[in-house]
């Protein structure tokens, strides 16, 4: 049922979002704050976003909890006790909601609103926003906070249609529970979502078997329940972690390098991942500063991960298959529970799609002639990434131009925030800006920010329209494309270069530069009266 929100989209409003999620909540606060009318429009039937969408069994943050969680909201800071380590998607999603409920913004919120285009009508330098309702609304400022993963990869197997059984995509789980109990189950995927699912789903399956087609690294997650006198020792220095973040690559604190790779020996790289493999989570991948720049670095560390899904999977033959050869941390570095024991279960098995074509027929999955009946297929086959939202939501900006036109040959932004030829439009964490690579909830909130702090100081200088220069964009893309290039997570074939989708532009999309970098350039582009952006 949709959450109560307001009734009608507005034909007029100074300010349109387009999200609930945690960008367009804080977005909605900060503009109210501000005294600008602002609305936003949101395709769930309630605010949380990712966490709105991705209920599939064992969905969880791989980051902290007590770092996974706004800092702008001192008292509920202080008052929410998250109850685990990791905390599991219900508990963020409840989180959400107490945001909500604590901003009273539900009635700026129009939920199941899908927008379908958006117009720059640059003589009345506003947008016209239509939206899957058939309501239209104009606003001089228009702003996408629809995350990076919000829109599932529509994969397509022959015969899918075929299959008589319920099939599931793990970014659009039903919202009512699902019960595979005394089921035949098959999960297409092996990346974090799947690696999440399939230790819950073999819990109730009959028979479970997963097709991979490429196997992923992933440590272990260590979760536990957290107590009151760990949360109060956090609370009561929040102030510290939060500036510790802020100045941390991935506004993440803690699990500082130990120092380069090249200067340390193989046995003490050795215990310093065990060490971090002890203590579980994605701080793993941060252990040796130029393990992600040095190839040979780089495969101490997978090989460490290798021996331990040796260690942990009884089959030899399942162990090879589920052991990555590409480098650590291209693809995210998944964070699991009980991932690997899970193959060693009787009735969960593990198929390489690798080398076949995988075809659905009535009953299941066929591939090289032979048939895996299944009752149900979950599809945990990832995301249009960084720009799936933004190409769907049909924006033309200055002389119509469609922004599919202008990133034909793949996303340019300036500083992942504004796009030339696109006045008054922002993007919350878009493509080139560091975005994935870091502890999403902060990092939003530096481009919630900025966004805000831009809009009135327009209001300030009597301006009302702003545009990304080319030459700023151009550079900026070069710079990102320079980092990218020198990073070892660009080497390989992922979501983060769009070639998990078929025929999109191939170009590593997010800043690579570390978020205080990137959030110093933000500051010193305002110092420098917004330099780059034309006003008028
Ligand atoms: P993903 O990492 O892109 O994994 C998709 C999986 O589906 C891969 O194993 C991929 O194989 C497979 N696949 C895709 N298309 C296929 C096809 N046509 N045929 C066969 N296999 C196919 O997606 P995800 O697991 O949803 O994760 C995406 C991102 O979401 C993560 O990297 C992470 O950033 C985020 N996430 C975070 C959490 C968390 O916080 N714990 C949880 C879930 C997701 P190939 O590798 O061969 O392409």
């Amino acid at each position: 049922m949709a959450d109560t929100g307001c009734r009608k989209v507005p034909k007029r409003a100074e300010i349109v979002i387009v999200g609930a999620g945690f960008a367009g909540m804080y977005l909605l606060k900060l503009m109210r704050d501000n005294g600008f009318d602002a609305v936003a429009l949101e395709q769930g039937g309630g605010v949380g976003g990712t966490w709105y969408w991705n209920r599939y069994p064992g969905a969880r943050c791989d980051i902290e909890s007590m770092q996974y969680s706004h800092k702008y909201l001192p008292e509920l800071e202080q008052q929410w006790n998250w109850s685990e380590r990791y905390a599991a998607q219900p508990e963020i999603l409840a989180y959400a909601n107490e945001i909500a409920d604590r901003l009273e913004i539900r009635s700026n919120i129009c939920f199941e609103r899908q927008v379908t285009a958006a117009h720059y009508d640059e003589a009345a330098q506003e947008w016209e926003i239509n939206c899957s309702t058939g309501e239209t609304v104009c606003a001089r400022f228009y702003i996408m906070a629809t995350g990076c993963l919000s829109v599932p990869n529509q994969v397509d197997f022959p015969g899918m249609a075929s299959f008589t059984g319920p099939t599931y995509q793990t970014g659009q789980w039903p919202h009512v529970p699902v019960d595979f109990t005394g089921q035949r189950v098959a999960v297409i995927g092996t990346g974090s979502s799947a690696i999440q699912s399939i230790p819950q789903i073999a819990k109730q399956a009959a028979e479970l078997t997963i097709f991979q087609r490429t196997p992923n690294y992933a440590v272990p997650a260590k979760n536990r329940a957290l107590d009151e006198a760990e949360r109060a020792e956090i609370k009561a220095q929040y102030a510290n972690l939060r500036r510790e973040q802020a100045e941390s690559f991935a506004n993440i604190a803690g699990g500082l390098p130990l120092g380069k790779a090249a200067d340390t020996t193989y046995e003490e790289q050795w215990d310093e991942y065990q060490r971090r493999w002890d203590e579980g989570g994605i701080l793993f991948n941060g252990a040796f500063r130029d393990a992600m720049f040095d190839k040979t670095a780089n495969e101490i560390a997978a090989k460490f991960v290798r021996a331990k899904i040796r260690e942990t999977v009884n089959d030899p033959a399942t162990a090879n298959l589920l052991c990555p050869t590409n480098t650590l941390g291209a693809k995210r570095l998944c964070v699991d529970i009980d991932y690997f024991e899970t193959y060693n279960l009787p009735h969960v098995h593990l198929v390489d799609i690798s080398k076949n074509p995988l075809s659905i027929t009535p009953e299941g999955l066929k591939m090289d002639g032979k048939t895996y009946e299944a009752d149900a297929i979950v599809y945990a086959t990832g995301f249009d990434a960084m720009t799936g939202a933004l190409l769907r939501a049909n924006i033309c900006g200055r002389k119509g131009k469609p922004l599919h036109d202008h990133w034909a040959e793949g996303p340019r932004t300036y500083l992942g925030l504004a796009i030339n030829g696109f006045p008054n439009l922002f993007t919350v964490t878009g493509p080139a800006s560091p975005s994935v690579f870091t502890n999403m909830l902060p990092t939003i909130e530096q481009h919630c920010e900025w966004i805000t702090d831009c809009i009135c100081t327009l209001r300030e200088k009597g301006q009302v329209e702003i545009e990304a220069e080319l030459d700023a964009e151009n550079s900026w893309m070069e710079h990102n494309r320079k980092v990218g290039e020198a990073h070892l997570r660009s080497s390989s074939a992922s979501w983060y270069t769009g070639e998990n989708i078929k025929g999109k532009p191939v170009g590593f999309m997010p800043y690579i530069g570390g978020f205080p970098k990137y959030r110093d350039k933000c500051e010193e582009v305002v110092s420098n009266g917004y330099h780059g952006f034309r006003t008028i």
